[in-house]
C-alpha cells in the first residue's frame, strides 16, 4: 500500500486579511485584564492555536492626538499591536485577552498606547479592523521587534 510522503503535502498558504470586527462581549478577567469577544461575521475563521491578530492604533479616533504625539517623540510610525487568540479555532467568535500596560514614572519610557483603550474603553458594539491571522508557522514577520512576553499576561 502506498502512502503519501509528508513532504508532498503542501500546506495551503494562509492569506492574511483585514476583517471588520464588532465587540460582542467584554469580560473583565482581572482589574487590568479584559477579554474582548469579537464577532466578524459568519465566515469561517482560519486560524490555529497560538496564532495572533493585529490591531492598528491609527483606526481609533480617540487615540489620534496621542498617536501623533508618540510618533513625533519616537520618530517612527506606531506599528499595529499583536494579540494572540484566546478563543479556540472551532468557536464562532474570536476572543483576545489583553492586559493593560502601565506607565511607571522613571521606569517606562513612554506611556502605553493601545492596551489601556482595549482593556478599559472597548465596550460592546465597538467596531474595529483586525488583521489576521499569523503565527510562528507563518512566513510573515512579527509586527513588532520585541518578543512575546508570556509573564505579562499572568
Ligand atoms: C506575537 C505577540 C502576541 C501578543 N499577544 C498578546 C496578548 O495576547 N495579550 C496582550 O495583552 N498582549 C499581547 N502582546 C503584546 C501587545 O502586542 C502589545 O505590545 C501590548 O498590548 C502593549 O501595547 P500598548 O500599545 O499598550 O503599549 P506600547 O505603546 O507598545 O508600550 C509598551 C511598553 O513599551 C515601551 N515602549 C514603547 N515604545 C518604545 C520605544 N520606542 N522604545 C522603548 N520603549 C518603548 C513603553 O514605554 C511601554 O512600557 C503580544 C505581542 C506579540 C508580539
Amino acid at each position: 500500500m502506498s502512502q503519501t510522503p509528508v513532504h508532498a503535502v503542501t500546506p495551503e498558504r494562509r492569506r492574511i486579511k483585514e476583517l471588520e470586527a464588532m465587540v460582542a462581549d467584554v469580560i473583565r478577567e482581572t482589574p487590568d485584564t479584559t477579554t474582548l469577544v469579537l464577532f466578524t461575521g459568519n465566515e469561517r475563521l482560519e486560524y490555529e492555536a497560538g496564532h495572533f491578530l493585529t490591531v492598528d492604533p491609527h483606526q481609533f479616533e480617540g487615540l489620534e492626538r496621542f498617536v501623533s504625539f508618540l510618533e513625533d517623540l519616537k520618530g517612527k510610525k506606531e506599528p499595529p499591536r499583536a494579540y494572540s487568540m484566546s478563543s479556540a479555532p472551532h468557536e464562532r467568535y474570536i476572543a483576545i485577552t489583553v492586559k493593560e500596560e502601565r506607565y511607571i514614572s522613571g521606569t517606562t519610557k513612554y506611556p502605553p498606547l493601545l492596551s489601556p483603550l482595549l482593556v478599559r474603553r472597548a465596550a460592546r458594539g465597538t467596531r474595529m479592523i483586525i488583521t489576521g491571522f499569523s503565527g510562528s508557522f507563518e512566513t510573515l514577520s512579527m509586527p513588532r521587534n520585541h518578543g512575546f512576553r508570556a509573564h505579562d499576561y499572568q
